[in-house]
């Protein structure tokens, strides 16, 4: 089965496939003309636009995420908008290492929710997935893309880990394997 994944990001797809591997579901990227507006004022709110654009211009089921880092120190900001933190990926980290660096208080968690809908633009079935981990005191790692060099759990972040270790913590990872459980259970 085919779902478009409403994102423009060749990254977040190829992360997507490769933990739903053998679940006989393939995602594609949306076709031409896929433009939500995310101006919602929730995780949920948001990856529903985005699904929706991408069942608008393809006419297929859509699966959207929508995902952010919250960190407790910043009331949970940057949160929503997260994407939208600052310029370039290096630019956002330089960012949360500044703004942190007074707090001993480092906890932080990813937030990732997936909104399905089906083939007429109606909700299926909308799922949620944390990663709880602390922002570390200076980058480290390659792999990976945003805030994952500073993301630590344990004592390595989420840019020191191999692709498949991320896939199997990560809130992406979490929100997905429950809309696969979804999925399965209806048998499609
Ligand atoms: P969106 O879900 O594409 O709107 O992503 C929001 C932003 O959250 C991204 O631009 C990243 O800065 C951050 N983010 C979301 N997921 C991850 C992740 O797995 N690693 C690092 N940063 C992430």
């Amino acid at each position: 089965m085919k779902i478009v994944f409403a994102t423009g990001n060749p990254h977040k797809l190829e992360e997507i496939n490769q933990i739903a591997k053998g679940s006989g579901i393939e995602f594609i990227l949306p076709p031409e003309g896929f433009n939500p507006v995310e101006d919602g004022q929730t995780f949920e709110e948001n990856s529903y636009k985005k699904a929706k654009d991408a069942n608008r211009v393809s006419g297929m089921p859509a699966l959207a995420d929508d995902s952010g880092l919250c960190v407790e120190a910043l009331n949970g900001a940057p949160g929503l908008y997260s994407a939208r933190y600052a310029g370039s990926q290096q630019e956002k980290i330089n960012k949360i290492l500044k703004e942190l660096e007074p707090h001993t208080n480092r906890k932080a968690k990813f937030v990732c929710v997936m909104t399905l809908l089906d083939e007429n633009g109606e909700i299926l079935h909308v799922s949620k997935g944390e990663c709880k981990g602390e922002i570390a005191r200076k980058q480290s790692g390659t792999n990976g893309f945003g805030f994952d060099p500073v993301f630590l759990i344990g004592d390595r972040t989420m840019a020191d880990m191999s692709e498949d270790e991320k896939n199997k913590i990560s809130h992406r990872a979490n929100a997905l394997l429950d809309m696969l459980s979804y999925l399965k259970s209806r048998g499609l």
